[in-house]
């Protein structure tokens, strides 16, 4: 099964992804972190996205497309994945339907995930990381146990992303708006789109998923 996970930043996308990836066994592919891995890594791809990232900007469709290409090819891919923030734009949509019919591969459904814009800026702009295990958290709605000391691994490093601080979370949204909410309508004329309520605790938003699966 091959699906694709909709909403603006913030709504839970990233979380409900490594979900179906541990119960479905299909793949979470981030285009989001397949961009800060290349940052990390300082490939030239990554240097040349690191600036439009960090204002909260879209990388253009064509670098994002051609990484995207690649990554659907590796063996990986084949039980099936969970696109998690690809397409951001309509252009985007067009390009995977032609990736996947060409492979002879279906897109069965796209979940958009629903929540109210204040609830996204207090979730990002509380987002913490471990550097070592990278598991999240969250200032307010999943702080650590003990203060500094991650709850999995027992490391005292932590890291936030660049793009969560409240002018890039700003950018971002007004980009959803603009780019990326088009694609609503472009599902829903082609009977994909399942709308999830994204606001409930996790484990209810993962079932209500399921259920639309
Ligand atoms: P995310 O981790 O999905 O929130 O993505 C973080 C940032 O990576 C976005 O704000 C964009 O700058 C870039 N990005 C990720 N996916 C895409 C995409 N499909 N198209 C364009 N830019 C993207």
């Amino acid at each position: 099964m091959n699906i694709v996970m909709l909403g603006p930043p913030g709504c839970g996308k990233g979380t409900q992804a490594k979900r179906l990836e541990k119960s479905r066994g299909m793949i979470q592919l981030s285009t989001g972190q397949m961009l800060r891995d290349a940052i990390a890594a300082e490939t030239a791809l990554g240097l040349q996205v690191k600036e439009i990232m960090s204002t909260g900007k879209l990388v253009d469709d064509d670098t994002v497309i051609a990484m995207l290409e690649a990554r659907i090819e590796e063996p990986d891919c084949e039980n099936g994945f969970v696109l998690d923030g690809f397409p951001r734009t309509v252009p985007q949509a067009e390009a995977l339907d032609k990736l996947l019919e060409a492979k002879g591969l279906t897109l069965d459904a796209v979940v958009q995930l629903t929540v109210n814009e204040d609830a996204l800026v207090d979730r990002l702009s509380g987002r913490f990381t471990c550097t070592n295990c990278g598991e999240g958290y969250h200032d307010t709605f999943k702080p650590t146990n003990t203060a500094d000391i991650c709850d999995k691994c027992g490391e005292g490093s932590f890291e936030r992303r660049p793009d969560d601080s409240a002018e890039s979370v700003r950018t971002r949204l007004k980009v959803y708006r603009e780019q990326t909410a088009p694609l609503l309508p472009y599902y829903t004329s082609r009977n994909k789109l399942h709308e999830v309520d994204g606001l409930g605790e996790m484990d209810d938003v993962e079932k209500e998923i399921l259920a639309a699966l």
